[in-house]
């Protein structure tokens, strides 16, 4: 702040300086300087002046004609003449900057005049105190005294106005006075001795020379400067041609860098593009061989794995006989019940508890696999026998039961366990697996939750595959007949009908039970075709009965109808094929379905249950009491009769104790409307006890065992009675026959 004050201050003084000088040179003016050649000389200074310097290539200054002007007005007009001339030449030269662009700060223009102003005065001011002391012998117009006029003129020209400069730079920015003036001004005297010698030049022309002379020298110095001009301008352009393919080189070079550099950034991103992507790719990889390997629902091991695990144990056993393993099969009973009645979300949150709770009761070296929908298989290492896999299987099997809470629900499952122990004749997981399988199966079969795979069993399981097979040609074989077991009035002794119970005469084996071969034919699918067949076969044989005698035009024919054929099956067309081929009254056709099955899906059942309930035909829910039937659901069922299980009726004792379960399925099925019907009477006391309670029919060895048609045909001719006369209600006690299938009233 205080520099700049310093630096204004300066500015000022030296224009107070300059307005003296000018205003001290202006008044010592001599008329001799009024003339054409000084008026020349200025108007040179103004107009030409300015833009003749030359510019020198690569150097702070320039040659200007400026100090030669002044030198040469200095010598011709006098010392006042040059300072006007000094003021002139820099006004007009500012001015002539400022109009090319140069960038004046305020008071620079008549800063810089005064500055030309105060050192040409103070140089002629010096002159004026040393020249007649110090060039006093020296002829005036000699050459020699010229070069010394000139001479100091331009040393003190150069003294002053430099310092002046210098003064003005280091009060400006601070900087050291005299590394200023060597930096900034020094070079200047170049043009102050340039000036000062073309100054003696002209002036020697002027004064000494004649005309041509004169004019060739100006000539010369014409071409001179104009072939120098044109040098310099060449210079220059040919500099800043250079410069600028220096410029265009480095801007290129910077493009380069740039561009390399732009390089590096994109291939560092790229990189790390890479990178994420390869970490990416190794995570989805690891995710894969996750997956590949994993049940995603569970996250247990997969069928894949389990199986890559099993064929190494498989070998180690061979290799180590210490090296024991056992395999279990589980099956989570009726879990497809779960998935149609609760939706399949709640079917795999019930998978994920039974996962954990398997997992939970095993130890972190066992391996527990799913490897079907509800199928799960454990290995347990290191257990070497059967029985001790037995135990852990009993106590998943317990374990497993315990009811869980799911979204409001009680759920209780259950499982089916097969166990496969190791044994040197497996070679492969899946030999392992399918004797795991088969004990499962045989454990739900006979309903005991664990079984232990052995030969026996395998034979068994062959035993069943060749019953398959064979089962597909019974009928065109005509291994295939039906028995019809009487169903009796219980009230009255009235034949009400027959329930139709299939027969396999097995060209090999004999007679195979039905419990035996209609699991299979379940299983198989191949129930749906026999039924069809049975429905035909029934119902033309009840159109024979129904016509032997009018009293039988109402008795009806019961068809047991398997779960399979009612879910997969075209059980409505079956029928009403059926009915269409005998003729007979779509009434006298009775459909038994049991219990579990019309549970097992109940809104479909519903949905065929009423659609072949407007065919006319009446239906029938059997074995009633084993399937855990819902009453909502009952309720919404259309059957007209219920059949009570055999279990019930079986389990009533001598003095019929164990009757309340009879009591109320047939309480209950007077509340719904239903007619009931008890099989499985053997004895009298179960008879009377049903007759006591009301039980509406019955069927049962008591009354008539399952027969031939040929018999019952016989039967019906002979007008047998089915229920003997001691056993109606009401009636005389009579003589009863000792066989009742054939007793006759
Ligand atoms: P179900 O439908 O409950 O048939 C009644 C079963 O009880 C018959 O066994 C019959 O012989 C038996 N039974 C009748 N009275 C007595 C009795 O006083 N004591 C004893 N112990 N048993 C008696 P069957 O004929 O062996 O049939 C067994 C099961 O096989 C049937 O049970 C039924 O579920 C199935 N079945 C039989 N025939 C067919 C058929 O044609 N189609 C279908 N889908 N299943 C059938
Ligand atoms: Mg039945
Ligand atoms: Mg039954």
């Amino acid at each position: 702040m205080e520099r700049n004050l310093a630096y204004e201050t300066a500015k000022g003084t030296v224009i107070l300086a300059g307005i003296f000088s000018i205003s001290l040179a202006a008044a010592n003016l001599t008329m001799g300087v009024f003339s054409w050649g000084f008026a020349f000389v200025l108007g040179f200074a103004v107009i030409l002046a300015p833009r003749m310097s030359l510019a020198l290539p690569r150097s702070k200054f320039a040659i200007s004609f400026a100090d030669a002007l002044i030198f040469l007005t200095f010598l011709l007009y006098g010392g006042p003449a040059a300072v006007i001339v000094a003021a002139s030449e820099t006004f007009a030269n500012c001015l002539y900057l400022r109009k090319k662009g140069f960038p004046f700060g305020p008071l620079m223009i008549p800063t810089n005049v005064s500055i030309a102003t105060v050192s040409t005065s103070l140089t002629i001011l010096a002159w004026d105190t040393v020249h007649l002391l110090a060039f006093r012998e020296l002829d005036p117009r000699s050459t020699q005294a010229l070069v010394a006029y000139l001479g100091f003129l331009a040393l003190v020209q150069f003294a002053t106005s430099s310092f002046i400069v210098a003064v003005f730079q280091s009060l400006k920015d601070g900087s050291n006075l005299f590394s200023t003036w060597r930096k900034d001004c020094f070079s200047s005297s170049m043009t102050q001795i340039v000036g000062a010698a073309l100054a003696g030049l002209l002036f020697k022309l002027i004064n000494f020379g004649d005309i041509i002379t004169g004019g060739i020298a100006m000539a010369a110095l014409s071409i001179a400067y104009l072939s120098y001009r044109q040098t310099i301008r060449e210079v220059n352009e040919a500099i800043d041609q250079a410069e600028e393919a220096e410029r265009e080189k480095a801007e290129a070079e910077r493009d380069l860098r740039r561009e390399a550099e732009n390089h590096a950034a994109q291939l560092a991103i790229s990189l790390e593009k890479e990178e994420h992507a390869n970490i990416a790719l190794r995570k989805s990889e690891k995710d894969f061989q996750h997956a590949a390997l994993h049940d995603s629902l569970t996250n247990l091991a997969n069928r894949k794995q389990l199986g890559d695990i099993l064929r190494t144990m498989i070998h180690e056993y061979k290799v180590d006989p210490a090296a024991t393993f056992q395999v279990l099969f589980l099956d989570i009973s009726r879990f497809k019940n779960i998935n149609d009645s609760l939706g399949h979300t709640f079917g795999d949150k019930v998978l994920m508890v039974a996962a954990k709770r398997f997992v939970r009761m095993l130890a972190p070296t066992d391996v527990v696999a799913r490897i079907g929908g509800d199928e799960f298989a454990i290995i347990l290492r290191n257990v070497a026998t059967a029985g001790k896999a037995q135990k852990v299987a009993r106590r998943i099997y317990d374990n497993i039961s315990q009811p869980f809470s799911l979204s409001g629900n009680n759920i209780t499952i259950s499982v089916n366990i097969g166990i496969a122990p190791c044994d040197a004749e497996y070679n492969t997981p899946e030999e392992v697996l399918r004797d795991a399988d088969i004990a499962m199966h045989y454990a739900k079969e006979r309903n005991v939750g664990v079984a232990v795979f052995t030969k026996e069993l395998r034979f068994r399981f062959i035993e069943r595959v060749r019953y398959e097979n064979d089962l597909r040609e019974a009928i065109d074989r005509n291994e295939l007949s039906m028995n019809y077991q009487p169903l009796v009035d219980l009230q009255d002794g009235h034949l009400l009908g027959f329930e139709a119970l299939l027969r396999w005469n097995h060209s090999e084996f004999g007679n195979i039970p039905p419990n035996k071969f209609i699991p299979i034919a379940e299983d198989s699918g191949l129930i749906i075709p026999i039924t069809i067949w049975i429905l035909r076969q029934t119902c033309n044989q009840l159109a024979h009965w129904q016509t032997i005698n009018p009293s039988y035009s109402d008795l009806i024919v019961s068809v047991n109808i398997s779960g399979k054929h009612l879910m997969h099956g075209d059980l409505i067309a079956d029928v009403e094929h059926a009915l269409e081929m005998s003729k007979i009254d779509p009434s006298s056709l009775k459909l038994e379905i049991t219990e579990s099955t019309a549970m097992e899906n109940a809104d479909h059942t519903i949905n065929v249950l009423n659609r072949l309930k407007q065919l006319g035909v009446k239906l029938s829910i059997d074995d009633f009491g084993t399937g855990y039937s819902s009453l909502s659901i009952l309720h919404k069922l259309p059957f007209d009769s219920l059949k009570i299980d055999r279990s019930f009726v079986y389990s009533v004792g001598e003095n019929g104790e164990n009757s309340e379960i009879l009591q109320t399925i047939i309480s209950l099925a007077k509340n719904l409307k239903m007619r009931v019907i008890a099989e499985g009477i053997e004895t009298e006391t179960q008879l009377h006890l049903l007759q006591n309670l009301g039980c509406d029919y019955g069927q049962g060895y008591l009354l008539a065992r399952p027969q031939t048609a040929e018999n019952i045909d016989k039967a019906l001719y002979e007008h047998k009675s089915w229920l003997p006369v001691a056993l109606i209600p009401g009636s005389e006690p009579t003589a009863v026959s000792d066989d009742p299938g054939l007793a006759v009233y």
